[in-house]
Formats: C-alpha cells, structure tokens, sequence
C-alpha cells in the first residue's frame, strides 16, 4: 500500500527545461508546485575544473541509467525489438536541469511552414505531393501565435543571435548579440554569400556578453571553453534550467523539488487526474503524491510510456491508423554533410562552444522550390564550432588507412585541419513509424520498456543526399583541398550518435480524432493533465527542438493557470 502525502496544487513528472519553465511560472501566479525527478540534484559547483572527456562525453555521466531504464528499438514490425544496452543514437538526460544541463544551446524557432505543414505543402503543390504513409498534419497553432512564447523564451535564457533573414517575423531582437565569429566561420559566410545564400550566426544559449534577464537572473559571458556538449558549464554561461527557471521557482517558496523520485503512473479517476504514484529511489517506497493538475515533462519516450502504463488516451494502431498515444514518432536526418580537409591551414579546433556557429536556411522548410524534388521540407545547414576535444577527434581522409603509422601521421596531421558543414534534416511521420509497450522487455520494476518502431523513409535517403551536396557546394567555395560527403543514408542505425532530436508521441492538433493533446499542451481526453515537450510535435524540423519546447512550455504554462481558475478545456 502506497503511502498517500497531502495533496499540492500541481505535481510536474522530470524536471528539465519543460518542468522548470512550468514551475517557474506557475510559482509565480501563487501556485504550489511538487517537482518529482528521478535524478539526482545538479549545481554549477559540480563542473568546476572538470574537463574530463572521458568521464563526461564517453562514459555519459549526466545521462540516465540504461541499466535500470532503456528503451527498445527494431526497424520495422515484422522484427523483434532489442533494448539499447549502451549509448547511440541519442542520449537521455537525468537529473535536476535533464538534457537542458548537458545541450549545446542551439535555440531556433521552427518555421511558420512547419506549424501548417499540411495545408502550405498542398496549397503549394497539391494532394499528390505528400506521398501515401506519410502522415503529417497542422499543429493546430501558428507560428504567429506562438511567436510571444517564442520571445519570452528567449529572453529567459538570454540567446545571443542575429536576425535570420528566411525565418518567421520577430517581435523583438535577440536579447544578446551574435557570438564571435572564428576564422573558418568567416569563410563560410563569405562562400554562402558568394553562393547567394542567406548566412546568419547560430543563435545560441551560451551568453556572447554577461546578461540580466527579465527574472532578475543575471549569468556570466560564454568563455568557448570546448566542453559544452555533453557537459555543465562551470561558469553558467549557457541557459540550462539550473541556472534559469528552477531558482526563481525556489524563491516563491512555493515549489518542492524531490529526487531519486521515479514516477510509475499517473492516478486518474472518472476521467480527471488525481495524482501520480512514485517511488523513492533511495529507500524503495512506494508514495502516492495527490495533486489538481499533473503536468508531465519526462521527454517524449517518458511522457508516452506513462501515459500508455496509466492507460490514458486511446493508444496508436498502425494497422488502422487510428488512436494517437505513440503516434507520429520521428527523428532527424543527420548525415547528410561535408568534411573539408584543409592541407596548409589550422584552425584551433579545440576551443569553441556549443552553439558556436554559422547557418543557411535556403534550403530548410519551404523556403525553396520542391516541385522537382521528391521530398518534403529540407533542413538547416551549419559550419559549427563546438571544440574537438582529443579523444573524439580523429578525421582522417576517405583513402587513409584506419590502423597503423600512416593512419597515426594523418590523424595528426588532420586533428586541427578538418572543418565539417553539416545538416539537420526534417524528418516526416510515417504510418509504421510509432512508439508502444513493448511485450518483452521491462524496467528494474518490472514495468514495459517504451518501444521504438522506426526506420529512414525514401524521403529521408533523397533529402539526406539533396543537403549532402548542397554542404558540399558551400566546402568547395571555402576552398577545401579535399572532400568527404555521405554517399547513402543507409538504414537508420541506433549506435553511432545522430541527434537527441526525437519527437512525437503525444502530439498536438487541432482534433481529439488526430491528436492528443490540444495547443495549451492540455490532454484532449483529460483536462486536468497536461503533457509537455518534443513528444507534443507532430513531425520534427530542420533545426534543433528546444526553442519551440520552451516556447510551447510557456504556452502551457498560461494554459495551467487559466486552468487552475476557471476549469474546462481551454481550446
Ligand atoms: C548532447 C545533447 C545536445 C543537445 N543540444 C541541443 C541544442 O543545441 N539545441 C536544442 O534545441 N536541443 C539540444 N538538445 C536537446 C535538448 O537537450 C532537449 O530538447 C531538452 O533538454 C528537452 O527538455 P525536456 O524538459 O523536454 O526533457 P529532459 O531535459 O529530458 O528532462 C526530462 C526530465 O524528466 C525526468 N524524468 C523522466 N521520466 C521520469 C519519471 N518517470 N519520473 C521522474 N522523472 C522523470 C528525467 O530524469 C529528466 O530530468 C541536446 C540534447 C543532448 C543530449
Ligand atoms: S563553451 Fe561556453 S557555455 Fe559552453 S560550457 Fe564552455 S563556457 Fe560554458
């Protein structure tokens, strides 16, 4: 028997970059807010003189513990899915801050394109142009709509940046100004231009000057230190949750962080939510936390499985198409790029930051002409300059050897030789693409792992090769010795590290038919539960996701206190 704690105003599931903003801002308006977070407290103080590759970039100190949870994957339904037993593809975050602690800050917003992805693609085209499986649908929000949540992120995490000329209007400027541009950052904006691209810094989460923001939250200059991803920053100077939005839900006094609290099920009776039922990690028990609103925010594989475990919602079925928990899962198209062999330049590759960068967006969304083309959408193309830090970084040439003296001569050689422009393909929902229980594996408390059915679609291999050579163009006119280009996309492979960009789940729309949650975040089929995050999108961009999770979490956020007033659903 559970042991049953006195009810709170709201109970929020993880606590990353969605939880912090929910509990940021429901604080504020006087609400009492219970955080429950499977990991452990994280501070600035834990990264201080920690430059450790090893420990960090290899070993995955920030992220969850496969060991006791995982999730499994097979390629299509006719095969077994196996666990990932070692990190990939993608890394999970845990603890206190989530994957917001060890992101690079790239802070984009999705395209105006993106939100009514459905009715412009066949307004432009037609109905034949989006091919059958395909399953793509508006947002049921446009971008002009969520422009303000857009801003108000933003300006919370203080992004520093310049107006990109082919995205969606802007209110306002960036709060801070682009980061410095390296030399090989230059010759990028020169070859884009020359090109007649549309160049533009990344916008990015690591601060290009000391910044103040609206909360009164003030966090020091980016010293492109080169230990960003996957990493804390030992000075604050990228926008995470711990930095941000948790300290001045602290300071109301009216929010609660516990962790080693790893939430099992959402409680729900005659349709509304009651609570969650948890257990303390510390001593096993299990604990039962009543609450008038839940809000999950444990990314999109946790917000799915919990809301599968609790049987909430009408799960996905492939076979019919019908359902929407699971439903719309997607990924990214990461390979399609171009590494660039310099024989007489150098380039100090080891400093840098995560967000460190140079773009285009020509050929991302619609902003190109696709009639000839046999996909959909596009995605962003960017030189960055994260840091290569020593264990990692080993490019050598396509005719080099792997092992021995001559691979070692050019390995040096190379180590501070090689630049990469790279893409960020879109990657569009499929009918067999989903995430279910599934029926074999389970966690350390015998519970279903979440399932992943997922594999590259013709659109991908044409969209993957398409970036491809247009990277290439771009390294060429930067005057490369040589080039390396992805030939094939190949089948989707869960080992080798693509993007923590994964995205569906619980998507948003403007129907409880096609969709699960409604445009405040807010469950169609449940109104005093709201599930936050990358699982709330219905396909995944050209970009990286958070900027459109932080402006959709603010959304929610007013969503949950109009909520808390007056009841109901609010769309
Ligand atoms: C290496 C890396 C680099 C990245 N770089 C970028 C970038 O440059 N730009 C960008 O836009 N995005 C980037 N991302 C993605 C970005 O980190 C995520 O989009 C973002 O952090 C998601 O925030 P979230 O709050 O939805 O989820 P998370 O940050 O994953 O937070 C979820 C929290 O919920 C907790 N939780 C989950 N389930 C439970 C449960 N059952 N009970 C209790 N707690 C639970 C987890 O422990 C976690 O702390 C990167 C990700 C990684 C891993
Ligand atoms: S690169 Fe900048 S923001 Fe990133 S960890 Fe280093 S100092 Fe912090």
């Amino acid at each position: 028997m559970a042991k049953k704690l006195p009810k709170t105003d709201v109970v929020i599931i993880g606590v990353g970059w969605a939880g912090g903003i929910i509990a940021s801002e429901l604080t504020k308006q006087g609400l009492s807010v219970v955080g429950l977070e499977r990991g452990k407290e994280r501070v600035t103080e834990d990264y201080y003189m920690a430059h450790d590759e090893l420990r960090y970039a290899l070993r995955y100190e920030l992220m969850q513990d496969l060991s006791k949870e995982t999730i499994t994957f097979r390629g299509n339904e006719k095969i077994r899915a196996l666990p990932m037993r070692q990190y990939g593809s993608f890394l999970l975050g845990e603890g206190v801050g989530g994957a917001g602690v060890h992101w690079n800050g790239q802070t984009y917003r999705f395209l105006p394109y993106d939100f009514e992805i459905r009715s412009m693609t066949e307004e432009r085209y037609g109905k034949d142009k989006i091919p059958p499986g395909m399953m793509i649908q508006d947002w049921g929000i446009t971008y002009d709509k969520l422009e303000p949540y857009f801003d108000k992120f933003e300006k919370m995490a203080g992004i520093s940046g310049e107006v990109n000329p082919l995205a969606g209007k802007r209110s306002n400027e960036y709060p801070t100004p682009p980061m410095l541009h390296t030399p090989s950052m230059k010759m990028f904006v020169e070859a884009a231009k020359k090109l007649n691209l549309h160049p533009y810094t990344v916008p990015s989460a690591n601060l290009s000057e000391s910044y103040t923001n609206p909360d009164g939250i003030s966090r020091a200059a980016c010293q492109y230190c080169g230990y960003c991803e996957r990493f804390g920053c030992e000075y604050g100077a990228k926008a995470d949750p711990v930095v941000t939005v948790i300290p001045v839900a602290k300071k109301t006094g009216k929010f609660e962080i516990r962790t080693h609290s790893y939430v099992r099920r959402i409680l729900h009776s005659g349709g509304k939510a009651t609570g969650v039922m948890y257990t303390d990690m510390t001593t096993g028990e299990e604990i039962e936390q009543p609450a008038d609103i839940v809000v999950s925010t444990g990314y999109v594989f946790n917000n799915t499985r919990l809301m599968l475990l609790s049987k909430i919602g009408k799960p996905y079925d492939p076979a019919t198409g019908k359902g929407v928990i699971g439903k719309n899962y997607a990924y990214q198209v990461i390979k399609g790029n171009a590494v660039g062999f310099f024989d007489d330049q150098k380039f100090n590759l080891y400093a840098g930051a995560g967000s460190l960068g140079v773009c285009v967006d020509d050929y991302n969304g619609d902003n190109f002409d696709h009639s000839d083309l046999k996909f959909i959408h596009g995605g962003n193309i960017a030189h960055t300059f994260t840091g290569q830090r020593p264990i990692q970084n080993n490019p050598v040439p396509e005719d080099s050897p792997r092992w021995g003296k001559e691979f070692k001569a050019n390995s040096l050689k190379y180590a501070n030789s090689v630049l990469t422009i790279g893409s960020q393909g879109s990657s569009m929902p499929f009918r067999h693409h989903y995430l279910d229980l599934d029926p074999t594996y389970k966690d350390a408390f015998g519970d279903p792992l979440i399932r992943i059915t997922f594999d590259f679609e013709e659109q991908d291999r044409e969209l993957a090769r398409y970036l491809s050579d247009r990277c290439g163009d771009i390294m060429k006119e930067m005057g490369t010795d040589r080039i390396l280009k992805m030939k094939e996309l190949g089948p989707y492979e869960i080992t080798t590290y693509q993007s923590t960009h994964n995205t569906g789940g619980v998507i948003m729309g403007a129907s409880p038919d096609t969709s699960a949650v409604n445009n405040y975040m807010q469950m169609w089929d449940m109104e005093n539960l709201f599930v936050i995050g990358a699982s709330a999108f219905p396909h995944n961009s050209g970009y990286n996701p958070t900027g459109t999770v932080g402006a959709l979490a603010y959304r929610a956020a007013e969503g949950i206190v109009q909520y808390s007033k007056k009841g109901g659903l609010l769309v």
